[in-house]
């Protein structure tokens, strides 16, 4: 018996079933998996972003999630507030 590593069932493991119970979860973690390779286009626009001025981390994030991850859902940016300098004089 093993237990299977996407819905987490115990199932009578056999050489065609060593992770998962069956091909439907085999399927299903595949498509949830992270990609481990990052495309060509988004290395592009990974680079353009650090060209740019980003007037938050939230507004940082969103802009990386939609490059790396457009299936996740937006990351809410926080209403842009002027930055104080306070003044050394
Ligand atoms: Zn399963």
């Amino acid at each position: 018996m093993s237990s299977c590593l996407h819905c987490g069932r115990t199932y009578a493991k056999t050489r065609a079933t060593r992770k998962y119970c069956s091909s439907r979860c085999k399927t299903n973690a595949c498509l949830e998996r992270h990609p481990r390779r990052i495309r060509a286009a988004d290395v592009e626009a990974l680079y353009a972003l650090l060209d740019e001025d980003i007037p938050s981390v939230s507004a940082l994030r969103e802009r990386l999630r939609s490059i790396v991850a457009p299936q996740r859902p937006p990351i809410a940016v926080a209403e842009e507030r002027p930055v104080v300098i306070p003044r050394l004089d």
